[in-house]
């Protein structure tokens, strides 16, 4: 039997909607449907990404029963052993220690929005904490801080179909050619309609090579180079001064920030000329509409936050608000990570962006979920390493880790300490589809459907929501995540008996005015819904850019200028550690693999474990040629990888991925965080490189 199934592609955020087409019970291929954001187009990852549900057993075999640690080894046990086990392990922990020493995760993969509002309802009502994250944290989250700060909405602005109308794109620490393929037709279009591109990266990108202007900026100066570009803007008369007058607050004492950084100033930070920092200015502040997006070469700095608002306020300075096509854009990486953010898989506010400090807000979910909740915000993931080994007041210490569709073990900076915390921990839990680096150090591993397996809600990067469909059954002993927590909850005591996830949206919706509108029935029609969409009619048919008329989400309606002192980065190179490493991606592949390295074509695409992308100086001086075996350290550790020569980095800067399970960085990269929204510092930190000769 033959069925064709729409659906919302599981990788990144440009939320591609295509066909699964299925044939006796079996995915067979997909292809391109009519979507918003892709108009019949995919990536390659969209056409050959679901291969991982047939478990074709590249890297590993997919989880098909529920598995408990005995005498130190995982064995296979029937559900009601596993969910009472859980419930019994995580009732224990929380007598013996309190609500705070558990910490749970969201997940921004095809779990589906609902599933992440089970988990942090679970985690707040059941728990009793606010301890709940997910990769968002180390990602876009200092987006979410910055923007909040600066406009009062935590998201990107404009859609992603008002890209190709933009005048002009600056797309400032971003390569949508490898993260985002189909944001990235959108700027060659709004290129092939005459927009000017700029592009602030310190690689030659594919998305460089098409930019009028590159600005290829030495790893950890951006503010430097957003302040001077300001400081041109003001200086030379740029300004949208009716613009700022009526709409923004705090502009004098930016503007006293801002003369301190004079294009000449930035040149010896930033390693751009002067002149350049100023055309960019100068073609920025003079296009009729301008978006800024970006990524992760803005946001996993240790001064992201610091970056995101001074982005912002280039948008403010020149009117850059109001209408179509103009305004910023952080472009969120996976799938659903903007989801799990508007399901509150945050430890500092509930679904809809409400905050977990303010009492009312707090006594909405007390009376809906009929408990009494926590009163603080919770601990951040990327603190997991310190609470549970570093921390001092045994009363402060995290104990069990409930880790939702994640892979810390693979994915979060400075492996080892945080393999040496997974030790640690008295009780692991891991809710995957696949074995992980993680889930080789949990207690209890609960095997979950797939995306293509369930049902849901998710959200891509410009706020909309779109559903995921069931396409096929799941091969083996599982159970939809949502399902999963809703059972361990009701064995600890707090029966959750949702029958399916419209249930579980329509509860969520009800507490949460931005989402409210955003009914299953409006979602089906329209094809998706951008929130905010506060009304059930059919009349509100959502958002399609924010900030409507200059009018910002902040109580008095202004956004907020912010300027302050750049500084370096939290490691930066010495003597011993000559060389800067960044973490990047491959483009063939999504995060840590755990589904595109199942894909028999992805993989084929790109199967050789790891490299380092080197400078042909840098490659010359070491008397290293392509894949050489290298080895890099750096202080925390020490990987071999393969030498990949490329005229697109400057000298003395390296890049590599996280994405593999050898030849990896992880094991290298460094915790420092941005004080802000503790993000780590993954595009920044210091290593050496020494060449194996025995080859
Ligand atoms: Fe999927 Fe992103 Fe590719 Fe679209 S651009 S097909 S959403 S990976």
């Amino acid at each position: 039997m033959k069925k064709k199934v729409l659906t919302t592609c599981p990788y990144c955020g440009s939320g591609c909607q295509l066909y699964l087409n299925v044939e006796d019970g079996k995915i067979v291929s997909a292809t391109p449907a009519d979507g918003r954001t892709n108009q019949e187009t995919l990536c390659l990852k969209g056409h050959y990404g679901w291969d991982y549900l047939n478990d074709p057993q590249i890297l590993t075999k997919r989880l098909t029963k529920p598995q408990i640690r005995k005498n130190g080894k995982l064995e296979d046990v029937e559900w009601d052993e596993a969910i009472s086990y859980t419930a019994q392990r995580l009732s224990e922990i929380k007598t013996k220690y309190g609500s705070d020493s558990i910490i749970g995760t969201g997940c921004a993969r095809g779990s589906g929005n609902e599933a992440n509002y089970v988990m942090q309802k679970f985690m707040r009502a059941v728990i009793g904490t606010n301890n709940v994250d997910h990769c968002a944290r180390v990602c876009h989250a200092p987006s979410v801080s910055g923007l909040a700060y600066s406009l009062g909405s935590g998201a990107m602005s404009l859609s992603i179909p008002e890209i190709e109308d933009a005048k002009l794109l600056l797309i400032f620490g971003y390569n949508p050619a490898e993260s985002h393929p189909i944001v990235a037709r959108r700027i060659i279009k709004a290129k092939q309609k005459g927009a000017k591109i700029i592009v602030v990266d310190p690689r030659i990108t594919e998305s460089a090579r098409i930019a009028d202007l590159h600005l290829q900026i030495k790893g950890g100066s951006n503010l430097a180079l957003v302040q001077a570009m300001a400081n041109v803007i003001i200086l030379e008369g740029l300004v949208d001064h009716p613009f700022i007058e009526d709409h923004t607050s705090g502009y004098e004492e930016y503007k006293k920030q801002i003369e301190k950084y004079p294009p000449e100033y930035a040149q010896s930070i930033c390693h751009i000329p002067a002149d350049t920092i100023r055309q960019a200015a100068r073609q920025y502040a003079k296009a009729d509409s301008a978006a800024i997006l970006w990524g992760m070469g803005v946001t996993q700095f240790g001064q992201a936050v610091d970056v995101v608002k001074g982005l912002a306020s280039l948008a403010l300075l020149t009117g850059n608000f109001g209408g179509p096509s103009m305004g910023v854009g952080p472009v969120r990486g996976q799938n659903n990570v903007q989801g799990g953010c508007d399901m509150g898989a945050l430890p500092n506010c509930y679904p809809g962006y409400q905050d977990v400090t303010d009492d009312i807000i707090r006594e909405k979910f007390e009376k809906a979920w009929g408990v009494r909740l926590s009163k603080k915000n919770g601990i951040p993931l990327t603190q997991v390493p310190q609470y549970v080994l570093h921390e001092k007041d045994e009363k402060k210490k995290i104990r069990a880790y409930y880790i939702f569709g994640e892979d810390p073990g693979q994915s979060d900076p400075d492996l080892n300490d945080m393999r040496k915390a997974l030790d640690a921990l008295e009780f692991v839990v891991v809710q995957d589809i696949y074995m992980n680096k993680t889930g080789l150090k949990a207690d209890v591993i609960l095997p979950a459907t797939a995306w293509g397996e369930h049902e849901g809600v998710c959200t891509c990067a410009d706020r909309g929501f779109q559903r995921i469909r069931k396409a096929v059954e799941p091969k083996g002993d599982l159970k939809p995540d949502w399902e999963i927590i809703s059972l361990v909850s009701t064995a600890m005591g707090y029966p959750m008996s949702y029958k399916n996830t419209k249930e579980i949206w329509d509860e969520m919706r009800s507490l949460s005015p931005l989402f409210f509108g955003a009914t299953y029935e409006k979602i089906e029609k329209m094809g998706g819904v951008l929130w905010p969409c506060k009304d059930e009619s059919m009349a509100d048919k959502g958002t399609m850019y924010l900030h409507k008329d200059g009018v910002f989400a902040h109580l008095d309606g202004k956004g907020k200028f912010f300027a302050t002192e750049w500084r370096a980065p939290g490691e930066i190179e010495s003597k011993e550690y000559p060389f800067s490493l960044s973490t990047v991606r491959e483009v063939g592949h999504y995060s840590v693999r755990t589904m595109t390295g199942n894909c028999r074509t992805l993989s084929n695409l790109e199967d050789e474990p790891g490299w380092i992308q080197m400078s042909l100086f840098d490659c010359e001086k070491l008397k290293v040629k392509e894949g050489d075996l290298i080895r890099v350290s750096s202080k925390r550790g020490t990987t071999i990888t393969r030498v990949k020569p490329t005229e697109r980095v400057k000298a003395g800067a390296t890049y590599m991925t996280y994405q593999w399970w050898v030849g990896a960085c992880n094991d290298l990269t460094v915790p420092y965080l941005d004080p802000v929204s503790n993000t780590p510092e993954s595009k920044y930190c210091a290593i050496k490189l020494e060449k194996i000769d025995d080859q």
